[in-house]
């Protein structure tokens, strides 16, 4: 792994001539959990990782005493890195916006889309680098990205550029929006594509960056934004352009009463009908939210094994109601979580988020709807399910090598330590002190090691003031 040495460089010592892969050896982790078939959690554990791959999972002792790089990980908690399943990074440039800040679902988009039309090329590659830096050193290893505006000139491509300069395994969704206003869609005119262009540039994509392979870095997804935002046609060759490719495919669905309203008025059937009718229903699809999807939804997805992201926070922040997730588990629907769009949760905390989704269940459906450890799982195995992976989620031989080390020492885990694992869901968020993904340190002592985080964040800044100015 020629291309990630500069990242350890002058850290590492190379202990033999052997010109194979690179190695890393953790060792002496407080707590290691495996996610693996039998859910072990390890005492006094480590790693052993050639190149992107994990060769041996144990205990200190069982491991190989040596590695090009060694990582002692006492006083920490090591698990499968988190797995992002549904955001809008660039939205991470209008958080917190006064005029969508206390609206529901449509009048929340409303209001945005007038400041989205301003949106730049340079925008959306700063604001996606932003955007994981903080689902980094909270934990995430893996993300999707829905993107669905293209104004002025951006492309995919630029938030593409992004993730392979900070060093993240991305999941690049192609939205689209194709119903503008005056053709009965909520978007305005000037944020829609023609359905042509659209279908072509994703093909152009999926050609360009796709990586079906294991252990990829770069996946391309179709996904267009929602059914109210594109037509019957779009959503049916969507469907077709991605089974020819052999790629995910991902929209938004059943977000709350007035998603679900439209849905009846406009096609005369619920939202899961609508999927199904459509070919939006199977294992190569996930649907984000699903916060109002009924009791024969849930059936139909369990049968079909379609996927759902979760997103707590912004189901709360837009008071969109409480998505069914422990039922949708009983029956066998792959659940994983998503953070959503920064402009409606606003902060892209991942380990946070298994968190909510804890308190969230438990608000709706009682005090034993989710445990600590089924949050973690959802956040790791149950992302990688629905993204379509079986390569990232656990820590086992043949896994690709992205982990991630909490300190227990720190103030937010004091008196919590007779039970790590569940303090991390229980406790406050906390960042991580390592992360390392396909073999890279990419986060090291809490510091992102790939992009330095000061110029980037003035920067950003400095383009949502910019953006903000633009729509007034
Ligand atoms: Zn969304």
């Amino acid at each position: 792994m020629t291309t990630h040495q500069s990242s350890v460089a002058g850290v590492a010592s190379a202990t033999s001539s052997n010109r194979g892969p690179r190695t890393l050896l953790v060792k002496h982790a407080d707590v290691l959990v495996t996610m693996d078939g039998e859910r072990r959690e390890l005492k006094d554990a480590g790693l052993y990782i050639e190149g992107n791959r994990i060769v041996a999972v144990g205990p200190t002792s069982e491991l190989p005493a040596s590695a090009d790089e060694v990582l002692d990980l006492r006083g920490h908690l090591v698990m499968p890195g988190l797995v992002n399943t549904h955001h809008h990074m660039y939205q991470s440039l209008t958080r917190a916006i006064p005029a969508a800040q206390n609206a529901e679902l449509f009048g929340w988009l409303t209001n945005l889309y007038r400041i989205w039309a301003h949106i730049t090329p340079e925008m959306i590659e700063v604001s996606t680098l932003t955007a994981m830096a903080e689902l980094l050193l909270s934990g995430c290893t893996t993300s999707s990205d829905h993107l669905y505006l293209y104004p002025n000139g951006s492309r995919l491509d630029d938030s593409i550029a992004a993730a392979c300069r900070i060093g993240m395994r991305f999941h690049a969704s192609r939205g689209s929006m194709s119903v503008g206003r005056k053709d009965g869609g909520l978007p305005p005119d000037s944020l829609v594509e023609r359905e042509s262009d659209i279908l072509e540039d994703t093909a152009r994509l999926i050609e360009t960056y796709h990586d079906e392979g294991r252990y990829a870095m770069l996946r391309v997804v179709v996904a267009p934004c929602s059914p109210f935002s594109v037509s019957r046609d779009l959503m049916r060759e969507s469907a077709v352009l991605a089974r020819r490719y052999g790629v995910s495919m991902h929209t938004h669905l059943a977000e709350n009463v007035n998603d679900v309203a439209y849905s009846r008025e406009k096609f005369g059937m619920t939202p899961a009908e609508y999927a199904e009718d459509l070919g939006w229903v199977g294992p190569d699809v996930w649907h984000a939210h699903c916060v109002q999807l009924d009791a024969s939804g849930i059936a139909l997805f369990a049968r079909t094994r379609t996927g759902v992201a979760h997103c707590p926070c912004s189901n709360m922040r837009l008071a969109s109601g409480i998505a069914p997730i422990r039922k949708m588990r009983d029956a066998g629907v792959p659940v994983g979580l998503g953070v959503d769009g920064s402009a409606s949760n606003d902060g892209a905390q991942m380990i946070g988020e298994a968190r909510q989704a804890l308190l969230l269940q438990r608000v709706g459906f009682g005090p034993d709807a989710m445990t600590a450890r089924e949050a973690l799982e959802i956040a790791t195995l149950g992302g990688a399910a629905v993204l379509g992976r079986d390569d990232i989620g656990a820590l086992a031989p043949g896994m690709a090598a992205d982990f991630i080390a909490f300190d227990l020492r720190q103030p937010l885990f004091a008196g919590a330590l007779h039970d790590p694992v569940a303090a991390l869901v229980f406790c406050a968020p906390s960042q991580v002190a390592y992360s390392v993904i396909d073999g890279r340190v990419v986060v090291r002592e809490g510091r992102l090691a790939t992009v330095d985080l000061g110029p980037l964040v003035e920067r950003h800044n400095a383009l949502a003031r910019t953006l903000t100015q633009a729509a007034r």
